[in-house]
């Protein structure tokens, strides 16, 4: 591999053109080919900063079949950039078929950092940074949303999710009856652009607020959780306590199942609702 070129992963800006790194434009100026995401939006993002290398189509419809190609390219000496069409490639973005095949054959792969919605959001949505799990999208079906969602319940990491738009008021209030109103939460909307939008609060509030305002419900958006606080003493159920639950939602819909338990019991009536949909995996009523 000593004289094949080498495959430079370049991230791009989430929004603000400013955002690019002096060495992300120097490398796109000078390899011989970009290999784009969507070619049209990175002709523009090049246009602006005076850059007329050529672009050619690498997404997730063809990446798998190109990797040869990219590997002749490579073979013959050409340097080459990997884009997407915001943010870090890879990161819910296309660009693993490439990386790794290519990886395994030994080729010369090179990181460009730079801006990630991911990154971006957590360094200014005030919840806890020293752990965190990203989910990236959620299912688009609702059960397949709520049944990830369920699953995630218990998780102690800060998690992070990409959503669009249209789904976006759907799934906070899906995670507000999930992780229960109280969960605190993040939405950072349309980052480094004109109508940027940081709000960090309980979810219920967060279903609440854009909710109420449909202009919430537009643009780019990424949605982080605060993890599962440590499980309090009205929290945590005993093995009676979880019998109860499985004996009253065989004949009951979870919600009031798990009302009658907390009555029961004095604990949390969310401890049962989220240990309900454990069982199920799924949305139990
Ligand atoms: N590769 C990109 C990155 O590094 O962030 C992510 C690409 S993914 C297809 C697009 C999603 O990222 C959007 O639906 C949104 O959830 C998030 N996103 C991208 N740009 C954003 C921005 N400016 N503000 C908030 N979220 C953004």
């Amino acid at each position: 591999m000593e004289s094949s070129g080498t495959l430079y992963i370049v991230a791009t800006p989430i929004g603000n053109v400013a955002d690019i790194s002096e060495r992300a434009r120097q490398t796109l100026a000078e390899v011989d080919r970009i290999l784009a995401e969507d070619t049209r939006t990175t002709r523009k993002l090049l246009e602006h900063y005076g850059i007329k290398t050529p672009c050619d189509a690498v997404h997730d419809h063809n990446e798998r079949d190109k990797v040869s190609l990219i590997a002749q390219w490579l073979q013959s000496g050409q340097n080459l950039a990997l884009v997407s069409d915001a943010g870090t490639p890879l990161i819910s973005d296309p660009g693993y078929h490439v990386v790794s095949s290519l990886r395994q054959q030994g080729f010369h792969i090179v990181p460009i950092p730079g801006p990630s919605a991911l990154t971006a959001a957590l360094s200014v949505c005030g919840l806890a940074t020293d752990r965190f799990c990203f989910e990236g999208f959620l299912s688009s079906k609702s059960a397949g949303r709520r049944q990830r969602l369920s699953l995630l319940a218990r998780e102690k990491r800060t998690l992070v999710f990409y959503e669009a738009p249209h789904r976006l008021l759907a799934s906070i209030e899906d995670m507000s009856e999930i992780f229960g109103p109280e969960r605190e939460a993040s939405l950072c909307r349309e980052l480094t652009k004109t109508f940027e939008t940081i709000w960090t609060g309980p979810l219920s509030q967060l279903a609440a607020f854009v909710g109420a305002d449909t202009n919430q419900q537009r643009g780019e958006a990424v949605i982080l959780v605060a993890g599962e606080a440590s499980a309090s003493k009205q929290d945590s159920l005993s093995q009676d306590d979880e019998h109860l639950l499985e004996i009253l939602v065989a004949e009951l819909p979870l919600k009031k199942a798990s009302v009658l338990a907390a009555k029961y019991t004095g604990k949390a009536k969310q401890a049962f609702y989220q240990y309900g949909l454990s069982l199920s995996g799924d949305d139990a009523g």
